[in-house]
């Protein structure tokens, strides 16, 4: 199967501007921001989606999860972020390689996670 450009990144193929990175994930800026903070976490593993994540990925699933926490207090935006993730082409996934969206920076409704 041919890389995803999330993989080609993390290989240094593609550039992107990488704002963190350990061993198990890569954070990087969003290339069409959706909000003024608009960031993906993604992990080196290219699990296609979050419905074919495995019981081995239970660790990996965790890490990514804290390091948002993480992610969001160095950019200063602890207090109010969005974590997203599209799993699958009809809820808006386009690239088949997990990743998770933090948005931050603009007001977001209670009410405005609906699907069309
Ligand atoms: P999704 O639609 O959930 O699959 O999200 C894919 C995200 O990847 C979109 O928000 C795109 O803007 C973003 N994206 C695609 N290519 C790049 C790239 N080369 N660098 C940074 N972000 C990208």
């Amino acid at each position: 199967m041919s890389k995803t450009i999330f993989t080609r990144i993390i290989d240094g193929e593609i550039p992107a501007e990488i704002l963190y990175q350990d061993e198990h994930c890569v954070c990087i800026r969003d290339i069409h921001p959706q909000a003024p903070t608009h960031v993906l976490l993604i992990p080196r593993k290219p699990i296609p989606k979050l419905a074919e994540a495995s019981a081995e990925d239970k660790a990996l699933l965790g890490h990514l999860m804290l390091k948002v926490g993480d992610i969001a207090r160095e950019l200063g935006v602890e207090d109010a972020f969005r974590v997203c993730i599209n799993n699958g082409e009809a809820a808006g996934q386009t690239v088949f390689h997990l990743h998770l969206h933090i948005l931050a920076g603009k007001t977001f409704k209670e009410n405005s996670l609906s699907m069309q």
